[in-house]
């Protein structure tokens, strides 16, 4: 479910926030991590997916020097934005073989870290194809529950 969320900035962004998380919130509310640009927030969201509150929460700046590059933090999960894709995504040659064959390891429990050591990539070549798949919006890019 996509949902509106007025920013501690001032701006409005989307986030895609799955049933599931709202479902199984304690007390009805959820609070759900986001990042956005160059800070991030908590957002509280009940279950019929209302935006309750919206908090700031401080981020390692050198976290944030890597989202100002359009980079992602190694420690940060990497999850598919969509539960499958069409097979047909390789043969149109709308992605890489290298890039399918980052996707198919993505499985949203890995971070980059995890990734590189699974597909036996360097970490540097690993974060240049996640964020190629980021860009062609084949991906969320999420930090892991605190
Ligand atoms: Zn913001």
């Amino acid at each position: 479910m996509i949902v509106k969320v007025n920013c501690v900035c001032g701006k409005v962004f989307e986030k895609d926030i799955s049933p599931e998380i709202v479902k199984n919130a304690r007390g009805g509310v959820a609070s759900v991590f986001a990042t956005h640009e160059d800070h991030a927030v908590i957002i509280y969201i009940d279950e019929k997916f209302k935006v309750r509150g919206v908090e700031p929460v401080a981020i390692d700046p050198k976290d944030k020097e890597l989202l100002m590059q359009g980079s992602i933090p190694l420690y940060y999960r990497v999850v598919p934005s969509k539960a499958k894709f069409p097979p047909m995504i390789k043969e149109l040659g709308l992605i890489s073989p290298e890039e399918a064959r980052v996707l198919e390891e993505i499985d949203g429990k890995k971070n980059l870290i995890q990734l590189s050591k699974a597909l036996g990539m360097s970490i540097e070549r690993t974060r240049e194809i996640v964020i190629e798949l980021h860009k062609k919006k084949l991906i969320k890019i999420e930090t892991l529950p605190v």
